[in-house]
């Protein structure tokens, strides 16, 4: 069982800041997240495109942001468990909570803060019959490493930029790439519909437009996979491949959180924005994205600032009989849990004080 002073569910920015005001406090934390990375939608969704809304950053880039949070955050050392969904929770008599993930792991806490943002990501499936079968086995919904398809046939299917930059990027990598759209327009940036254009002309992309994968074929693993033309069955294509990615994008879940007993509005857990951002359930918080109150936005810095005050209060609830007297960080300075310390000039702090 691992044990930790605040359980955080969703390792995006929301829930990594979290860790950095635990720590300031002296509070350890652990994250859960279902995806096998941190960064949450920064990282998944959108690493590469610049942010332009956050304090003292002119422009960062999503992935940069995380790479940042989890160096501000390395002094208090959290615990990560990565690529497992929480599925369950339990109250103990003592007060403190028990979340079980999707593979078995459990974890306990007295506090635990959701940051799960929108849900956790599913991805859109084509509806074929036997697609289960070949999960894995020839069949992958996501791109985490694209070594995988080096000198293999891989079959693309989808229409935004997803499908698009990842034939560009595997046209290099894969012996064969074949993109393959029900429509003969995509909805991607234009730049890479000019990309894709200009590899199918060079021979390194397969563009089949308008079509559809409507069969899956192979023994054990995948071996081809059925393409279809046009209404006509006869025009089918049968086309052999090692892999078949369907990109037709990431739908996110409240999932399983949705059934803990706390109050939901509109897909978001209701909290009490007055106070502590806690949920109608005492000692579970809900910061971040997955949250709703009433002049709720979802943006990274809102998120930091409920992250902040959600670990006074855990703090309060922790230690009820400890006063914490709040210092400013440039006063007090940073003394992570491994004995690193960040301190302020003596000036400064005389100054200040
Ligand atoms: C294209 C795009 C551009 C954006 N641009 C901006 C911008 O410029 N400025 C801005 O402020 N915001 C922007 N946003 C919004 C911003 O990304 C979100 O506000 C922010 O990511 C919310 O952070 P979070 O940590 O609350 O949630 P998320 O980033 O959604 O992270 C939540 C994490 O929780 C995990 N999770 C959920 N449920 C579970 C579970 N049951 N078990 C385990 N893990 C779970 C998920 O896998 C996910 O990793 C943008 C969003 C998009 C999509």
């Amino acid at each position: 069982m691992i044990q930790t002073d605040i359980l955080i569910i969703g390792a995006g920015p929301t829930g990594l800041f979290a860790v950095f005001e635990a720590g300031l406090l002296k509070l350890k934390c652990h994250l859960i997240d279902a995806l096998p990375q941190p960064g949450g939608q920064c990282t998944e969704l959108y690493p590469k495109k610049p942010i332009y809304d956050i304090p003292g950053f002119p422009e960062v880039l999503a992935g940069s942001l995380v790479d940042n949070l989890m160096e501000q955050i390395k002094p208090f050392q959290p615990g990560f468990t990565l690529g497992e969904r929480a599925e369950t929770i339990e109250k103990l008599e003592d007060g403190t909570f028990v979340v079980t993930t999707s593979k078995g792991t459990k974890h306990q806490a007295p506090i635990v803060a959701i940051a799960g943002g929108l849900g956790s990501f599913e991805p859109r499936k084509p509806q074929l019959e036997n697609i289960a079968a070949y999960e894995d086995n020839g069949v992958a919904y996501m791109i985490k490493d694209p070594e995988v398809y080096r000198d293999k046939k891989v079959v693309i299917a989808g229409g935004g930029d997803s499908a698009l930059d990842w034939s560009i990027f595997l046209s290099d990598v894969a012996s064969e790439v074949t993109l393959v759209h029900r429509r003969n327009e995509f909805r991607g940036a234009l730049d890479s519909v000019e990309k894709v254009q200009h590899l199918k002309d060079l021979g390194k992309i397969k563009l089949i437009t308008p079509g559809e994968i409507v069969g899956l074929q192979g023994i054990d693993t995948l071996e081809s996979v059925i393409i279809r033309k046009s209404t006509d069955a006869a025009e089918n294509i049968m086309l052999e491949t090692d892999y078949f990615i369907p990109l037709f994008g990431l739908s996110p879940k409240l999932g399983p959180i949705g059934d803990w007993g706390l109050e939901i509005e509109k897909n978001a857990i209701k909290v009490d924005n007055t106070l502590d951002y806690q949920t109608n359930i005492p000692g579970i918080y809900a910061i971040g994205d997955v949250n709703t109150y009433p002049g709720k936005l979802k943006l990274i810095l809102c998120g930091f600032h409920e992250a902040t005050l959600m670990c006074q209060s855990a703090y309060q609830r922790i230690f009820p009989d400890k006063k914490y007297v709040m210092k400013y960080t440039t006063v007090g300075g940073v003394t992570g849990f491994d004995g690193t310390k960040k301190e302020a000039p003596k000036a400064v702090v005389k100054a200040i004080n």
